[in-house]
């Protein structure tokens, strides 16, 4: 079989695809002639997963299949040195954005996809449906009222926390699981493996892991685009500081589930972790919004799905970081509101991880190990 499908069949246009795509910001594509300019300069792209020229044509054919069996949306880093040197200006750069959003739509559930992705209000609709689950189940334990003492299970009592974080904890995991095996199943479907033995093989998948582990921790291909060095930086200080912030939730729900003397003080090592690890969240996601608005990244369009993405994060940040100025200034009021905005923010986030770009946290890892097992990079 070829590695792509529609390479010695008929061409059937699926004209469904091809608007989905423009929607997602694919309209550049019509433009592309094929000269191939975009390939050649971009400097991710490898002889066994040549991109992003290759990616405009399925859009063009509207292929959906090839499409879908497609790694290298999760090979590019959007640094747009294509788009910059593109003669028709067809933006091939974002015919890769619009590639990822699509394999995220056909991996989760699309009409919640869609919400997200393509509905201005849809994230006004989904904020509004955590605030009121969020209000009503304080009013059903009773704990809708101004507390009197600046204890956060005085605020949000820690069965409705840990329930609500459960569910959407497993929501999430669920439905990204499910995300990276279906992406794992499309991109592999076909390709015949280059190991005549299963020692072989089992080699290859373990020795693949250093690529993976080193793309989560630092994202090393990211630093290989010339034009994505600057974001590269904000990159690495977000995920960091996403890590920090997982690890301590994690530490705090594993040795102290009842929150016995939390909030902890300045001093506490599970504090100061998780302050370090805001600050480095608030200044990753500084930089990349600096970087965003002086024109250092000129030559990207950043929709909707973005900006949500960036919004829902750098909110949960602040909020975070105003819970914590406000307790130690001993100011009630400002500390519950900037709390609950805190947990409906996070709950959101959690919940819906899957469907936004947090997606490429979870598949480009796996993708980019697949695409090393099987010799593409
Ligand atoms: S450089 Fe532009 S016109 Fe040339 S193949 Fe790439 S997208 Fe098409
Ligand atoms: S955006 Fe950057 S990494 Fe992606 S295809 Fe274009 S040049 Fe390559």
């Amino acid at each position: 079989m070829s590695e792509y499908a529609t390479v010695g069949k008929p061409v059937k246009v699926d004209l469904e695809v091809r608007d989905v795509m423009m929607n997602y910001g694919a309209s550049g594509s019509a433009l592309c002639f094929n000269c191939g300019n975009c390939t050649a300069v971009c400097p991710l792209s490898e002889n066994g997963a040549p991109f992003p020229r290759s990616m405009v044509r399925f859009v063009q054919l509207g292929s959906r299949e090839d499409i879908l069996r497609s790694p290298e949306p999760w090979l590019c880093y959007f640094c747009n040195e294509c788009s910059a040197t593109c003669p028709r200006d067809a933006k091939p750069g974002n015919t890769m954005a619009a590639a990822r959003k699509y394999q995220i739509r056909s991996a989760t559930f699309a009409p919640v996809a869609d919400l997200l992705v393509t509905k201005r209000w849809g994230i006004a609709v989904l904020l509004a449906v955590a605030s009121l689950l969020y209000y009503a189940g304080l009013y059903y334990v009773g704990a809708l009222k101004l507390p009197s003492q600046l204890l956060f299970q005085a605020f949000v009592p820690e069965e409705v926390m840990h329930i609500a974080g459960m569910v959407a904890g497993i929501f999430a995991v669920t439905v990204m699981a499910i995300a990276i095996i279906r992406v794992l199943y499309w991109i592999s479907r076909g390709r015949e493996s280059k190991y005549d033995s299963l020692g072989r093989r089992i080699k290859a998948i373990f020795g693949s892991l250093p690529l993976m582990i080193t793309e989560v921790l630092a994202q090393r291909r990211m630093s290989g685009c010339e034009q994505g060095r600057p974001r590269w930086i904000g990159h690495v200080m977000t995920m960091w500081g996403f890590i920090g912030l997982f690890v301590t939730s994690g530490l705090i729900y594993m040795l102290n589930p009842n929150l016995a003397n939390y909030p902890y003080s300045l001093t506490n090592p599970i504090q100061i972790l998780a302050n370090v690890s805001a600050a480095s969240l608030i200044i990753g996601m500084s930089l990349m919004l600096y970087d965003r608005r002086t024109g250092r990244a000129t030559t990207q369009d950043h929709d909707y799905f973005d900006w949500v993405f960036f919004y829902t994060i750098f909110t949960a940040g602040i909020t975070g970081l105003a819970v914590e100025v406000f307790r130690f200034s001993g100011m009630l009021l400002p500390t519950f509101i900037a709390y609950s905005i805190h947990i409906i923010n996070v709950l959101f986030l959690i919940a819906f991880a899957p469907f936004s770009k947090f997606a490429h946290v979870g598949i480009r890892p796996f993708v980019i190990w697949y695409s090393k097992y099987a010799g593409l990079v």
